[in-house]
């Protein structure tokens, strides 16, 4: 589904990710820690080609994301995104914060998009607050709201970067909850996060990433418990 060949980018001539080989099938879980600076907001926003790479080759769903002959918006519409600070619009209630981009981008009806956003509300577990404004919800419903307009467009991929950062803690489960759901299902997901919790329990590999490159890309039962690189390993250390 996504694939990374000796994928490089760099900011000017600050070189930001290094030769970055990444295979991921369908349905896979990734998550993806590593040291603030290291490289991991890029590595993903490259994927939606919200950052274009400088050398190599990325592929999603079968498309070049860097060749200008590729459909952009067909190659985002395949593509979910929920990010720290959850990027609501705050002058819309959340049912028109989900229905939006389905009948603009995908034109669907607006009688069809209420059905899709009630369908995605519910999974997340806040119909009720369908037709409230986001300064009225807490965090954590916010970002489940963010969470259900990315499936309102019945994605392929997810991407999660630090879905959970700024949550107060006692939000962070409803998040995680929500999200460990849409991995049982199926869901292709690349995640950037510190909850190691979520990364055991849910992950199908972790990838450790520092100054850019790929330290370590494991099954997270193999990379908790004996991490091969000596960086991993005291990111760990400080973390666990
Ligand atoms: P992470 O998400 O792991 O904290 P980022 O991918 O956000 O890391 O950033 C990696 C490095 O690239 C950091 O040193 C950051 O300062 C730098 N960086 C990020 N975005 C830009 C940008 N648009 N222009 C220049 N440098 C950037
Ligand atoms: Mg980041």
């Amino acid at each position: 589904m996504i694939q990374f060949h000796q994928v490089n980018k760099f900011y000017g001539t600050f070189h930001v990710l290094k030769d970055i080989n990444l295979h991921i099938k369908e349905g896979e879980v990734v998550v993806i820690i590593g040291p603030s600076g290291s490289g991991k907001s890029t590595l993903l926003r490259c994927i939606n080609r919200l950052e274009t790479v400088s050398s190599g080759e990325l592929i999603v769903d079968g498309m070049k994301v860097n060749d200008k002959k590729t459909d952009i918006n067909r190659l985002r519409q395949e593509i979910g995104m929920v990010f720290q600070h959850f990027n609501l619009y705050p002058h819309m209630t959340v049912l028109q914060n989900i229905t939006l981009a389905p009948m603009k981008v995908r034109g669907i009806s607006e009688e069809e998009a209420r059905e899709t956003a009630m369908y995605y509300l519910k999974k997340v577990g806040i119909p009720e607050k369908a037709n409230a404004y986001p300064s009225s919800l807490s965090g954590g419903q916010q970002q489940r709201v963010a969470i259900a307009r990315g499936l309102a467009m019945k994605p392929k991929i997810m991407l999660f970067d630090e879905p959970t950062s700024a949550l107060d803690p006692e939000m962070i489960g409803e998040v995680l909850d929500v999200m460990k759901t849409l991995a049982r299902e199926g869901m292709t997901m690349v995640v950037v996060t510190h909850e190691m919790g979520f990364a055991r329990e849910v992950a199908d590999r972790v990838i450790f990433i520092d100054q850019g490159q790929i330290k370590e890309d494991a099954p997270p039962q193999q990379f908790f418990t004996q991490p091969r690189d000596d960086r991993a390993r005291l990111f760990l250390s400080r973390v666990l």
